[in-house]
């Protein structure tokens, strides 16, 4: 059983096994054939493997190991596809499966394995420690700045298959250069999203998170389609003073939409840098990508919300139309609603409906027969009699006289109507002729012609003669 130092702040665990070789005087050859079994075992910087093996023979939680010292959080939230058999290889002794799952290999970065460092960390690590050492939040691949002094990190590149090397602790470099302010942004964010993840299980998709925030930021139509000119256009222009050390990593230019719209795509595997770059710009702080609202949720509230509403409209529209008396398959026909629906929030709403078919008394007959001798509509009397229109218009019609009764009605009624405007015409203009009125009132005039053409003659000026023909 070994005892490893006690982890310092955002220190790597790397770093802490070559602390530990460093001060022990046990030789990594020694600590890995205890550890794995075999003194080649080659551990990887910032995804070390055997995590079980270590934890076991060191007295340390394997997945507190996984989480807290090891970059395994950031790619298990960008590479959530890759997530399980990646922490199942890290946690296992099986290096280099885990680092191909981590798909830094298929992203093309191009970058060698080494281990990054800032000078004034190291400066103030020894000031404070007494010793210096590798951070985890300077080993994400593609961060190049250190997020507290904004100081550009060195790289100690790793030539050798066996990483853990006594003394291998970074140096004070007396050359100190300073990165440009987006590149620190990232570099800060990136820091506290690693410290956010270790903490925090994420529980929403980073593709959710940008929706929503797009959406915010007006950058979503109203169809939710990406407005990509406007977003590329105002993204470059965010990182136009970012170094263009690693083409991999950022847009090729202000028409590579291709970039932002690989990052959109739901479980899509993309190089952590590029998120990190996005997130930078996108999110205020790195809690918003943790307080927005699942997509799901969003989704299922509006759903619930429309469907509700338009429920709600349809629901009234019925009842209406049931308190009118209007029969239940007229209803059925404009709403689309079932006989059964219908029924039931009739009943909910205590409108009585008549489901029996309606006995035709002598009642009702008298009363149908009543109102269609004064003249009212078919229509009207269905509707004070409850009845359809067909039972009216047959009641009617086995009525002797009925027919002719209503016809005699129809024409007087019009009579009067025509009659009436035509004397109205002819009171308003008392000097028309009788070429006026036929075009001024042709409707009239011409139901008068064809059916009261005597008291047409009688009501018309009287017709003049022609100047000059005698
Ligand atoms: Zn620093």
């Amino acid at each position: 059983m070994f005892q490893l130092p006690k982890a310092l702040p955002d220190e790597l665990l790397l770093s802490r096994l070559i602390r530990f070789v460093t001060i022990s005087g046990i030789s990594s050859g020694e600590f890995l054939q205890d550890c794995f079994g075999s003194k080649k075992t080659s551990l990887h910087p910032f995804l070390t493997s055997g995590l079980y093996s270590i934890a076991k023979l060191c007295n340390e939680d394997a997945i507190s190991l996984l989480k807290e010292q090891t970059l395994a959080p950031l790619f298990f939230f960008y590479l959530p596809a890759h997530a399980p058999y990646l922490r199942s290889m890290m946690l296992t002794n099986n290096g280099a499966k885990a680092f191909r799952a981590s798909q830094l290999v298929s992203f093309g970065s191009g970058q060698s394995l080494g281990l990054k460092s800032c000078s004034l960390c190291v400066q103030n690590d020894i000031s404070e420690f007494g010793v210096s050492y590798w951070h985890r939040s300077h080993q994400i691949p593609g961060v190049n700045a250190c997020g507290r002094h904004g100081t550009t990190l060195h790289f100690l590149e790793l030539t050798q298959r066996q990483r853990l090397i006594g003394q291998l602790l970074p140096q004070f470099e007396v050359e100190i250069q300073y990165s440009p302010h987006t590149e620190i942004l990232v570099a800060k964010f990136s820091a506290q999203l690693l410290n956010l993840l270790t903490v925090k299980e994420p529980t929403l998709k980073i593709t959710d998170a940008y929706r929503y925030y797009l959406e915010e930021k007006g950058y979503l139509t109203h169809g939710c389609r990406v407005r990509r000119k406007e977003l590329m256009h105002d993204f470059s222009n965010y990182i136009s003073n970012h170094r263009n050390t690693n083409l991999a990593l950022i847009p090729r230019g202000h028409k590579d939409f291709r970039y932002l719209s690989q990052l959109l795509e739901v479980d899509g595997s993309h190089h952590p840098y590029r998120h990190l770059l996005f997130g930078t710009w996108l999110f205020i702080n790195v809690e918003q990508i943790f307080t927005c609202p699942p997509q799901s949720a969003r989704i299922e509230e509006a759903v619930s919300t429309d469907k509700k509403n338009s429920e709600q409209v349809v629901e009234e529209k019925c009842l209406d139309l049931l308190k009118t008396g209007t029969s239940l398959a007229q209803i059925s026909r404009e709403t689309g609603k079932s006989r059964c629906y219908l029924k039931r929030i009739a009943l909910l709403n205590g409108v009585s409906v008549n489901l029996k078919p309606k006995i035709l008394t002598q009642q009702i007959i008298k009363a149908i027969c009543s109102l269609a001798y004064a003249g009212f509509h078919r229509r009207e009397i269905a509707k004070r009699c409850r009845v359809g229109i067909g039972t009216v218009e047959q009641t009617i019609s086995s009525h002797p006289g009925l027919v002719e009764r209503r016809q005699e009605c129809h024409f007087q009624s019009s009579r009067r109507k025509n009659r009436l405007f035509l004397r109205r015409f002819i009171a308003e203009h008392p000097d028309s002729i009788r070429r006026d009125i036929k075009q001024r009132c042709c409707a009239a005039f011409f139901w008068l012609y064809l059916n009261d053409r005597e008291w047409l003659e009688e009501h018309l000026p009287k017709s003049r003669i022609a100047k000059g023909r005698y």
